[in-house]
């Protein structure tokens, strides 16, 4: 074979021919790289045409295959939906060869106890410097999948010394959708209306499967698939310098916004990450000023509080956001001056500021305008990075071991092995873990603060490299008392203002305020240690106090097990076992022991238990579309009870007892409810008007516009009363927040909500967890503890209502207590909700109404709060 070889090689012409195959190979090859165009049949940007994710995936398949020396195509996983959730690596030839060495740089820095300065200084000149992109993670902010498109094909065919310093300099991820499922539903939406009145509207169902638009709220908590692959198998492993975060906005303001972000910053973000964070943004929008654009703002509506957003800034990276204005999908609109926001926060669309200082004059916007603009931000982040490849990796670096070398109160944070849900604590720690955090264990009792801990407390040491992430997360947070003017209105947050997991997860956890000594162990993973089942007698017990054992009963009723619950608690010998737990007469609950619960045997005669079945629940769900019903529909997946969508049409039909024993509905507004979408009806066809254009603009939201008859008309009148009938027959209803407020307008149920017309400021909750006191003796408090914290956001509160016609009074199940009931974020007019109920039975005919104040499932994170809602569920028939 290789005198063979050898001899073709020793041929002139064929040596000549290897020379030349070797040079071509150095060049740039750019006739090999497909234009967008060449496969999609259509230039990105131009009106009315959207490349679907098969075609999106498509070209980034030819591009790999083309250019396989500096771009890597990877398949990270699936998509809730079974998409393809992919990323790519792109870089210049001689990175993409050494890219473990470049990762493995990059996880040394990431962590850098124990590596000298000197070493570190070794690492920073070979090291490149990491960015990732993410693109459409609200899929109907649709430009930017389409940009990535000719932004990527420009980079590997322009052959500039820009893009040559970002080839060299960068290691670029990425990912041409944070959420593929919604990018599909949007361009399949939008091509079946374009051409119709309903052209460029949005969707009426939330475009992503579980959360819609809350996915960019899920990051640290991580319970939906697109963001455990993309911080699992990019982020944790690269942790990029910068990640820009490409979203859109309304389409009556700015036309980018670019950081800085405006205050409030939690304190937990490193100042140098805020500092760089300024700098970079700054000098994207100057790129935009370079290129002529106008209507740049920075320093305006985002802020930097919550790491519900903002991962990486709590991971030594910066997270860089632009909002662009919208069009309507991609459908071209025109915009008038004076229909600009002249109130946005932080500027005036319509006059020029420092941070706003070239306002556009109005006009034709299109998809095309929102990708030029895109393309000189996507190039700006990446070269000044690469021009700055030295600052980003040191500054990196610094963080970490600033971060890892803390001294400074709070110490830790102890968790005791004893908790009430033990799974849920096993959950939080887990969570951390994901998150990076390192958790440690206690191998032998130990004294924090004048505390005594036994054995086996779980310990997050503060001094780490996350530190300062798990601080956020485990602290409860203050947020400052901002207003729009002295002594005026509270100016909104962009999101929540609390995050305590702790605190929403009902888990015990302490912090340390003094150093302390404690041989501790370092955990990979904690394990849920398997419940304990006792010798089989004539029945077992099983306590309401975990979540789990909701679940467990669930899989009991699914195999046809008989299953009680107690009415009045029982003592066994020492053993005491409070209202609402659970009495198992026949199922196999051996193989339920993992899920971490107690299985206590009794022989007790236990005559005061009500029998179980699963529960038919109906849950609502509207055209305009309710994230809440979205997580509602996620949890009860997780736990295991079934449950049938609903929607307006099987509302006004009626005939719900005979369907259901239970409906629930999610956190929406009245009007949302009942009138739901309007009719379109010309000559209004342009459907809203511009009060709300602006409402959805300051909120940055997508304007909605109308959608086909069958997705209007809400529950309406008929739907109003046939959810009476239901009621008036036995069925149980359960509102959720701000949904209560239809039982008790349309519905005649026993309350009132006290804070209906009370103006923000005087009565303020934007995200906030209070402190709530329960009867864990009601058939909704069971498994509660008295003491428990509430997700309160623009909630109302009730007090009973005895003007109600044949409505008897509603029975408080868990109220504010006396005094401040804040624990953690922001809350003005504390005295007004003060002894309020936050949870009221309210008996109706043979039915009932369960109204709670507060969203006992708030974005799949209260699990304190979980064991409620599931108590309404089996509530029902008593
Ligand atoms: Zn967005």
């Amino acid at each position: 074979m290789r005198s063979k070889h050898w001899r073709k090689l020793a041929s002139f012409q064929t040596l000549w021919g290897l020379l030349v195959l070797l040079s071509a190979a150095a060049r740039p090859v750019a006739a090999q790289v497909p234009s967008p165009e060449s496969v999609l049949g259509f230039k990105v940007g131009e009106d009315r045409k959207l490349a679907e994710w098969s075609q999106v995936v498509d070209y980034y398949q030819k591009v790999a295959a083309a250019a396989p020396d500096r771009v890597k195509f990877a398949e990270l996983g699936k998509s809730t939906l079974g998409k393809p959730f992919v990323a790519l690596t792109i870089s210049s030839p001689e990175n993409l060869r050494q890219l473990d060495r470049y990762r493995e740089i990059q996880q040394r820095l990431a962590d850098p106890r124990g590596l000298s300065e000197a070493d570190a200084e070794k690492l920073i000149a070979e090291g490149k410097a990491v960015v990732m992109i993410t693109c459409t993670i609200h899929s109907t902010e649709v430009a930017s999948t389409q940009t990535s498109l000719e932004f990527v094909y420009k980079l590997l065919t322009e052959d500039t010394a820009r893009h040559r310093a970002i080839l060299d300099n960068v290691i670029f991820l990425l990912v041409p959708s944070l959420n593929p499922d919604g990018q599909d539903m949007v361009v399949k939406w939008y091509r079946k209306y374009v051409g119709t009145p309903f052209e460029g509207s949005a969707p009426v169902e939330l475009y992503h499967h579980y959360v819609g638009h809350d996915n960019n709220r899920d990051w640290y908590m991580f319970t939906q698939v697109e963001s455990q692959l993309t911080v699992g198998k990019l982020q944790n492993l690269w942790h990029p310098h910068v990640v820009y975060d490409v979203h859109q906005m309304g389409s009556y303001s700015a036309r980018i916004f670019t950081p800085p972000f405006l205050d409030p910053v939690d304190p937990n973000v490193d100042p140098l990450i805020v500092s760089e964070t300024s700098m970079l943004g700054t000098a994207m929008a100057a790129a935009l000023a370079t290129a002529g654009k106008k209507g740049v703002v920075v320093n305006a509506i985002y802020d930097f509080w919550t790491p519900a957003r903002h991962y990486q800034a709590y991971h030594g990276g910066l997270r860089i956001l632009t909002e662009s204005a919208s069009a309507r999908l991609a459908s071209p609109i025109r915009v008038r001056f004076e229909d600009l926001d002249a109130h946005s926060l932080g500027y005036s669309a319509r006059h020029a500021s420092w941070n706003f200082p070239d306002p556009w004059r109005g006009g034709e916007w299109r998809l095309r305008d929102i990708v030029d603009y895109q393309l000189i931000a996507f190039e700006a982040c990446l070269h000044n990075v690469a021009a700055k490849r030295e600052m980003f990796l040191r500054n990196f670096y610094h963080i970490g071991r600033k971060a890892a070398e803390r001294s400074a109160p709070p110490y830790a944070f102890v968790l005791p092995p004893q908790q009430k849900d033990l799974p849920a604590a096993v959950k939080l720690l887990n969570t951390l873990r994901f998150g990076l955090v390192e958790v440690q264990r206690a191998k032998q009792p130990f004294t924090a603060d004048g505390i005594a801990y036994p054995r086996g407390s779980y310990v997050i040491l503060l001094a780490q490299p996350y530190g300062s992430y798990a601080k956020t997360l485990l602290e409860r947070q203050k947020y400052p008392d901002l207003r729009e003017y002295p002594g005026g209105p509270p100016r909104r947050p962009y999101d929540v203002t609390a995050q305590t997991l702790p605190l929403l997860m009902g888990v015990h956890a302490l912090e340390v305020q003094n150093p302390f000594v404690a041989e501790l162990e370092k955990l990979d993973r904690i394990e849920l240690p398997p419940g304990k089942v006792e010798p089989a007698r004539r029945q077992y017990l099983l306590r309401a106090d975990s979540n789990n054992a909701y679940l467990a009963v669930n899989r009991l009723l699914k195999a046809g097990a008989q299953v009680a619950r107690l009415k009045v608690g029982v003592k066994d010998g020492a053993r005491e076992f409070p209202p609402g737990t659970f009495v198992i007469r026949s199922g196999n609950v051996r193989e339920l022991a993992g899920l971490g619960v107690d299985f206590s045997a009794t022989d007790l005669a236990l005559a005061d238990a009500k029998l179980l079945r699963a529960p038919r629940v109906g849950l609502y769900k509207s055209y305009v579309p309710s994230m809440d019903e979205g997580w509602t529909r996620w949890l009860l997946e997780q736990y295991e009870f079934p449950y049938t969508s609903i929607y307006d049409k099987d509302i006004r039909e009626g005939n719900l007892a005979a369907r259901f024993d239970v409906i629930v509905i999610p956190d929406q507004s009245v009007a949302a409810i009942v009138e739901g979408h309007p009719k379109l009806r010309p000559p209004e066809a342009q459907g809203i008007g511009r009060e709300t254009r602006r409402d959805a603009a300051r909120e940055g939201l997508f304007f909605q516009g109308p959608v086909p008859d069958e997705f209007t008309g809400g529950i309406g009148a008929a739907g109003v009363a046939n959810l009476r009938a239901f009621v008036m027959q036995g069925g149980t209803l359960v509102t959720l927040n701000s949904a209560s407020n239809l039982p008790i307008e349309k519905l005649g149920a026993g309350a009132r909500n006290i804070l209906r017309d009370v103006p923000n400021k005087d009565s303020y909750g934007p995200g906030s967890i209070l402190r709530i006191v329960v009867d864990p003796s009601h058939p909704l408090g069971y498994g509660m503890d008295t003491q428990a914290a509430a997700w309160f956001e623009h909630s109302p509160a009730f007090a009973p209502a005895f003007e109600n016609a044949g409505a008897p009074g509603a029975t408080t199940v868990a109220r504010y207590p006396q005094g401040n009931p804040l624990m953690s974020g922001w809350l003005l007019g504390d005295s007004l909700i003060q002894g309020r109920s936050a949870l009221m039975d309210a008996p109706l005919g043979r039915g009932r109404v369960v109204m709670f104040g507060f969203r006992p499932q708030y974005r799949g994170q209260t699990y304190g709060t979980f064991k409620m809602l599931f108590n309404a569920l089996h509530y029902f028939g008593d």
